[in-house]
């Protein structure tokens, strides 16, 4: 209602800079939350530092809405004609398809003159893309299950991957669950992780079976959390962490804490400049040892 004359909501002191010119940079992305193409770009220049060892050298999709998260949505995986020079192509040697990556802030800045509202990822480098550096635990909750149910079935995954001597951190999904990622060191290939993390989610679902299920189907999910491992397989996304939703609430994957999914906070509870995603970025970066924890996968 009053909405349409408040000012666009402003994010803090951005760090990154850029050359790549955005055009109409006071579109409105987000339109009930006056949230801009400038404002994603100021978003993403804040969190820069934290997000780009999750997005730089990495096969990219992309969710586009050009016109913003009520118009048209376009789910893109390769190259087409007429992108930035900032978003990079390279052929994927099984398919020949042009994968899409980026190598540095512009590019980030491209793909929001594109019109990119998420950033999804492979979990690998373009240098090893048949060795994935992490294992995804999507947690995926049937409608009507309850955010403490979730919360609880994240720390599930913490317990059994701790007690395999994994290491593990969390982020929102900036939607209706967590992602529960386990940084590895690049040895194993697609198959021997997705077998991982099919075991794994099977293992959850016979401790618990009328909490969890490993099975994608709806029916299979009814009253249930689908512990996603589909993630993992070559080719796969996950939603990269900073990312923005297309959603209501203009909200974004946040790395968190332990201790934060302990004491509460829900899938949705950050959102591109607000007050929560501030404080958190101004406290110590949760996810900064990423990379040197990885660890090899066990196999058998
Ligand atoms: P939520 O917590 O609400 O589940 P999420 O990001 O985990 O949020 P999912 O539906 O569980 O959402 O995951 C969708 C996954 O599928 C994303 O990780 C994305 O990379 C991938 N994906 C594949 N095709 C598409 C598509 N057409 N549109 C959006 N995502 C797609
Ligand atoms: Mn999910
Ligand atoms: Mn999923």
């Amino acid at each position: 209602a009053d909405g349409a004359k408040a000012a666009p909501r402003a994010t803090s002191a951005a760090t990154a800079k850029t050359s790549v010119k955005l055009s109409h940079p006071n579109k409105l992305l987000w339109p009930d939350e006056k949230i801009s193409k400038q404002g994603l770009l100021d978003h993403y220049a804040l969190v820069w530092p934290r997000m780009e060892q999750f997005v730089v050298n990495r096969p990219l999709s992309l969710v586009r809405a050009p016109d913003g998260i009520g118009g048209p949505r376009f789910f893109q995986k390769h190259a087409s004609a007429g992108m930035h020079d900032k978003i990079l192509r390279m052929k994927d040697p099984t398919d020949g398809e042009e994968i899409l990556f980026i190598r540095d802030f512009d590019g980030l800045a491209a793909l929001v003159q594109y019109g990119v509202v998420e950033v999804h990822i492979w979990g690998c480098t373009v240098d090893e893309l048949e060795k994935p550096d992490q294992i995804i635990f999507d947690l995926d909750p049937d409608e009507g299950v309850d955010v403490k149910a979730v919360r609880e079935a994240a720390l599930d995954i913490r317990a059994r991957l701790d007690e395999l001597a994994l290491p593990n951190l969390v982020k929102t999904s900036g939607g209706k669950g967590y992602h529960v990622v386990v940084p590895l060191k690049p040895s194993a290939d697609w198959e021997e992780a997705k077998t991982f993390a099919h075991d794994f989610a099977r293992a959850l679902e016979q401790a618990a079976p009328d909490r969890y299920t490993a099975t994608l189907s709806k029916k299979a999910r009814t009253g249930k959390i689908f512990v996603d491992y589909l993630r993992n397989g070559r080719g796969s996304t996950t939603v990269a962490p900073y990312s923005s939703r297309a959603k209501k609430g203009a909200t974004v994957s946040m790395p968190l804490t332990w201790a934060e999914i302990e004491a509460g906070l829900a899938p949705n509870a950050f959102a591109i400049g607000d007050k929560a995603s501030l404080k958190q970025l101004s406290q110590a970066d949760p996810w900064a040892d990423f990379f040197k924890l990885g660890k090899l996968l066990k196999r058998g």
